[in-house]
């Protein structure tokens, strides 16, 4: 359930001459990663291992870990819970594992080990293998805001930012084998403080995706997640500067309300945050705003609802990752009186969300015409000898092209809007554009 640590993981095993396998029937060893952040991705883990259960009856041989936010909450009660279950690691001692399961074998007994060694992690995994034009780098771990209803401080431990050096080796080394576009990845890559190259200092967000900016071969450069409280001044100002920063951003707001935001502890309000959008757009008037939300915290009135379909109004999202709240066991909010029924909160969800698609399709039917610079990933699903390309906003464009143009970036005129993906040609070419606009 983790992207990122799946791919690590991969990475890490791989050089342990583990090779991935189609089907977990398959598998001499199983690993599920897991995510606590909702109720129903928790749940997910022990249905998982209810069905890796049946594999292993068959095939006793057959080792399972399991790894991530379940594992770090609730340690050694998954093993009450799954007593087939051979190796307990957090998301700080994923590249333990191959130590763990060693251990595993010599002693005969499971193996839990869910520390937060700081930052060791990053020093002990392999160095990353690109696949594709698009790779992720994570700058940062952890969470020290502890927002009310989160998991994460818990899970994942505070903040703690890579040195500058090992992010901008780990991206030039991903340039180098051909990636154009990294995603900086961290709970709140804004609140980066790592050690600057001098060893003396320390560089904030701003400063590291100056240098990143300047790693040849990087053509766009994204990150997530951010947070509002320190969208700062200068990470604006860098949007000025940096052609490459993707013109598409994710700022996550949780809400409109001011109350709720303060119930939260999200640490700033309605107008705060539309400040820092206005701001932004001062510097870059086109770029688009992404979202999150959480609908129906403990609370939550009409009220407090429409100052969140207000804010939506006034910002225009692009999209938005959205769910009904979720207690977690052990935050403060879990202990907060929630007397909304569940359905009013499924509505209000629903309503969000059709409100901020309409915008989305809006904001596609601008783009007809526009020339968008755009990655190539790969062959259009749909073939005919088409490929796929990605827009800054995250749109998926199908366009003729040369294949040999996979894996680069490509200025592609936006010729027909379909509800889910684009149409275009290549912006070069004079006549099929016109055609198209026709
Ligand atoms: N650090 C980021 C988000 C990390 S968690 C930030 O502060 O914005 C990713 C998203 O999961 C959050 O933005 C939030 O919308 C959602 N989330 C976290 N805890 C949740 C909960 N208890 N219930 C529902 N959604 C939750
Ligand atoms: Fe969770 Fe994000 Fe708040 Fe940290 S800032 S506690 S990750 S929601």
């Amino acid at each position: 359930m983790n992207d990122y640590d799946s791919a690590r993981l991969l990475d890490l095993m791989a050089a342990q001459g583990y090779a991935r396998v189609s089907a977990p029937e398959q598998a001499d060893l199983i690993v599920v990663i897991t995510c606590s952040i909702r109720e129903k991705a928790q749940e997910k883990t022990f249905s998982d291992l209810g069905r890796i259960r049946e594999i292993k009856r068959e095939n006793p041989a057959v080792r399972v870990a399991v790894g991530g936010c379940v594992a770090s909450q609730e340690g050694r009660r998954v093993l009450s819970r799954a007593p087939w279950v051979d190796v307990v690691f957090g998301p700080q001692t994923l590249h333990r594992l191959p130590e763990l399961l060693e251990k595993r074998e010599r002693t005969g007994r499971p193996q839990v080990d869910i520390a937060f060694p700081e930052i060791e992690k990053f020093d002990c995994l392999p160095a990353p293998c690109a696949h594709g034009a698009s790779a992720f780098v994570s700058i940062m771990e952890g969470c020290s805001k502890y927002c009310s209803y989160c998991v994460v401080p818990y899970t994942r431990g505070t903040e703690i930012s890579r040195p500058m050096m090992d992010v901008l080796v780990e991206c030039a080394q991903l340039a180098a084998q051909g990636v154009k576009e990294i995603t900086l990845l961290g709970q709140n890559v804004n609140a980066y403080q790592g050690r600057a190259p001098d060893a003396r200092s320390t560089a904030d967000f701003a400063l590291l995706l100056e240098y990143v900016h300047d790693i040849p071969g990087i053509e766009r450069i994204r990150y997530t997640t951010s947070h509002p409280k320190e969208f700062s001044d200068r990470l604006i100002e860098a949007y000025g500067r940096l052609p490459k920063l993707a013109n598409h951003v994710h700022l996550p707001v949780q809400s409109g309300s001011d109350r709720i935001l303060a119930a939260m502890k999200r640490g700033y309000t309605h107008d705060w945050y539309l400040e820092r959008i206005a701001r932004l757009r001062e510097v870059r008037p086109d770029i688009s705003v992404a979202t999150d939300f959480i609908v129906g915290f403990p609370g939550e009135t009409e009220e407090d609802f429409a100052e969140t379909m207000r804010l939506i109004d006034e910002v225009g999202f692009d999209a938005s990752f959205s769910f009904v709240y979720s207690k977690r066991p052990g935050t403060p909010a879990a202990s907060y009186p929630d007397e909304t029924p569940r359905e009013v909160k499924l509505e209000r969800l629903q309503q969000l969300q059709a409100v901020i698609d309409a915008n989305a399709a809006q904001i596609s039917r601008g783009m007809l015409g526009r020339v968008e610079r755009c990655l190539v990933f790969g062959p259009a699903k749909k073939g005919g000898g088409m490929l796929a390309a990605r827009t800054d906003n995250n749109r998926v464009v199908n366009f003729p092209g040369d294949p040999a143009l996979i894996g680069s970036m490509a200025s592609i005129r936006i010729t027909e809007v379909f509800p889910h993906t684009l149409g275009g040609v290549p912006a070069g070419d004079a006549g099929a554009a016109a055609a198209g606009e026709g």
